[in-house]
């Protein structure tokens, strides 16, 4: 039985990135973009005041003092979007607006707070150093620099440098379209009048609002009953539409569990079917026509703990998304644990911060059928080796939940 970063490595080596394609940037929020995307013009484009004030050459405001205010007369504005063609004379100032642009002979603003205003001069009784106020051309970004690095994530701060960049579309990689099939003779939509062995399918809702949290909506599902031939032609239904299959249930060893032989029937590989994890144990990685398919085990926790540690990072490399996974870092139990397997339990927890310390309480309702323990918890306690207890007090380590 693979191990967690065994299973995670075996899954690594069989997926790759999707192809590329062009978007509007209005599309390409959480994309990860496939190409460099540079300035063809300095960061700011011109010179500009900073705040809204006056334009003056610092050396007419050396000797100003509360004694001595240094009084300059305003000879024009320039107001934002207009270009300042007028120079500042000597003893002079000229009205300007935040982002609009510096007049030339200035080398300086002063903050309209910053003056006494009376019969169109001006007062200071400050000096001003040289670039007060002044966002000079290219202090940020000169022409031609990488802005934004190949594999960057557009979130709304790369989308907005994009934008100030004039970029109209950018080239990212694609998103993984997704089949997901849930099997499960007992499932009901909700909604519908339950039967006395009927339940609630949640998987289908829970995976489709995961895969949203990763961007992911172009998703065909398909619900079916336990049945060779009708989970065989969910796969075939779905397969040349999606990039991916998700399944959920059906993966075990019992009589009724047809996810691997559907894949099996329809030529797929199959390079693991258990991994040593609590819960979840019963998950299967394939491929089929070259496409990565996840079968989840159905318990609703099992499922979602699975796609968070296989499903995800998978999505995640498949679009373009460089980011490295979330890694575990040490907190201090609060309470006792306990494993009775020598499988790696994920326990559903609460981080908490207290000062410098974080520590962690396990939530109660640890059943991988008890979704209640997982929508309190913001972590999971990573329990691995031999069956044993964990004292309170104990230093364990921790995974903290990211769905996105
Ligand atoms: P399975 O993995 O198909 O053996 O299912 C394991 C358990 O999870 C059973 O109790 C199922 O009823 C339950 N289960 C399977 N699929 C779902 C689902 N989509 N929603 C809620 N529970 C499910
Ligand atoms: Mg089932």
């Amino acid at each position: 039985m693979l191990s967690v970063p065994e299973a995670q490595r075996v899954i690594r080596e069989k997926i790759k990135r999707l192809s590329i394609e062009v978007v509007a940037l209005a599309d390409a929020h959480n994309r990860c973009l496939a190409d460099d995307v540079r300035s063809t013009f300095p960061l700011p484009r011109f010179d500009h005041s900073a705040v809204d004030g006056f334009a003056v050459r610092s050396e007419d405001t050396t000797l100003a003092s509360l004694d001595n205010p240094i009084e300059l007369r305003i000879v024009a504005t320039v107001k934002t979007g207009s270009a300042a063609t007028v120079p500042v004379q000597s003893k002079c100032a000229i009205r300007i607006f935040t982002g609009a642009m510096l007049p030339p002979e200035a080398n300086s603003v002063v903050m309209v707070e910053d003056v006494k205003i009376e019969d169109g001069s001006i007062y200071l009784t400050n000096p001003l150093k040289i670039n007060s106020n002044i966002r000079r051309v290219g202090e940020e970004f000169p022409s031609g620099a990488i802005c934004l690095p190949q594999s960057t994530k557009l979130t709304p701060a790369a989308i907005g440098l994009a934008a100030t960049l004039g970029a109209s579309e950018v080239s990212v990689y694609k998103k993984p379209r997704v089949g997901l099939i849930i099997t499960g003779s007992e499932l009901v939509e909700p909604g519908i009048p339950l039967d006395s062995a009927q339940i609630y399918d949640s998987n289908r809702f829970a995976l489709l609002a995961a895969l949203a949290e990763i961007g992911i909506f172009q998703v065909v599902s398909r619900r079916c009953v336990d049945d060779e031939a009708a989970i065989h032609r969910c796969f075939e239904d779905v397969l040349d539409l999606c990039d991916v299959i998700i399944t959920s249930g059906g993966a075990s060893v019992g009589d009724l569990d047809y996810v691997k032989p559907a894949i099996s029937g329809l030529g797929g590989t199959i390079f693991f079917d258990k991994v040593s994890i609590k819960p979840g144990k019963p998950t299967v990685f394939a491929t089929l026509n070259g496409k990565p398919v996840f079968g989840l085990p159905g318990n609703p926790v099992s499922a979602l703990v699975t796609y968070l540690l296989f499903v995800k990072p998978a999505l995640k490399f498949m679009s373009g998304d460089e980011s490295e996974p979330s890694t575990t870092h040490v907190a201090t139990l609060n309470g006792a644990i306990r494993k009775r397997s020598s499988r790696t339990e994920y326990v559903r927890a609460k981080v908490s911060r207290d000062g410098d310390t974080e520590s962690v309480t396990p939530c109660s309702g640890q059943e991988s059928h008890m979704l209640g323990g997982l929508v309190t918890a913001n972590s999971l306690i990573v329990f691995d080796g031999e069956p044993r207890t964990l004292q309170d007090r104990s230093q364990v380590n921790i995974l903290p939940i990211h769905w996105s």
